[in-house]
């Protein structure tokens, strides 16, 4: 017998995110941001620091990379019956870096390019595990949990700062916010994540939503926008059976 290398199940396919005018996104890791607004940590209950000085460490999770949806049909969990959404900027990432020696002022050469994508959660279970200290998996790394539009480079997207994140649900505006109002920008995020993991090409970062995450049901129409620069649509399904 001669050692075999074949592989004993079909190895699943990477993940990619269109990129706008061509090309794809494979995915590596989606690492995402809770509590980057401070409206929305409000409205979860958390305290909002008052300053930057005031403001700790990040809070991470992560969704695995087939979590991502593309095709504009995302199925309605199972397990839950409070499925919420999260608008929120998309960080893709086109180089690496070693943990523990990304700065600031070197972070931002580490962006390919942008998205916006939802941080599908459900919210009674994330309560649920709250409540009783325990991880938040569950409630945020389930299958189809984030939905991401087109990808587009960081130097066609010029100063994130004025630009507006917003959610639509069937026409109606239900979360809304400059990103200048996130806690921590995008260079500090990846600074922060780097102490703690080794950044890959490859890697997508969800950096947190504003106030007004609300209920999902089946039927709805989601269109997720950055101004006129980066959008997603997509229809939540009915589960299937
Ligand atoms: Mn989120």
């Amino acid at each position: 017998m001669t050692a075999s290398f074949d592989d004993v199940v079909p190895v699943a396919a990477p993940t990619r995110v269109p990129v706008l005018g061509g090309g794809t996104f494979p995915v590596r890791r989606i690492y995402c941001v809770g509590r980057n607004f401070a409206d929305h940590a409000r409205e979860m209950g958390a305290e909002a620091p008052a300053s930057k000085a005031d403001r700790g460490t990040p809070v991470f999770f992560a969704k695995p990379a087939d979590a991502i949806v593309t095709t504009g049909d995302v199925p309605y969990p199972t397990a839950t019956r409070e499925l919420h959404h999260e608008v929120e900027l998309v960080v893709a990432l086109g180089r690496d870096a070693p943990a523990g020696e990304l700065s600031v002022d070197e972070a931002s050469a580490l962006v390919y390019g942008y998205g916006v994508g939802l941080d599908l959660t459900r919210r009674d279970l994330q309560a649920a595990a709250k409540a009783k200290g325990l991880p938040w998996d569950v409630a945020k790394g389930f299958d189809a949990s984030a939905p991401t539009g087109e990808l587009v480079p960081a130097d066609a997207i010029g100063e994130l700062a004025p630009r507006r994140l917003s959610l639509r649900v069937n026409g109606e505006l239900r979360q809304s916010a400059t990103l200048d109002q996130l806690i921590w920008d995008v260079p500090e995020i990846l600074h922060e994540l780097s102490k703690l993991f080794a950044l890959r090409a490859g890697d997508l970062v969800f950096m947190g939503t504003p106030a007004g995450v609300a209920a999902l049901q089946p039927g709805d129409t989601c269109e997720a926008t950055l101004d006129d620069v980066l959008a997603l649509h997509c229809r939540i399904t009915p589960a299937s059976l």
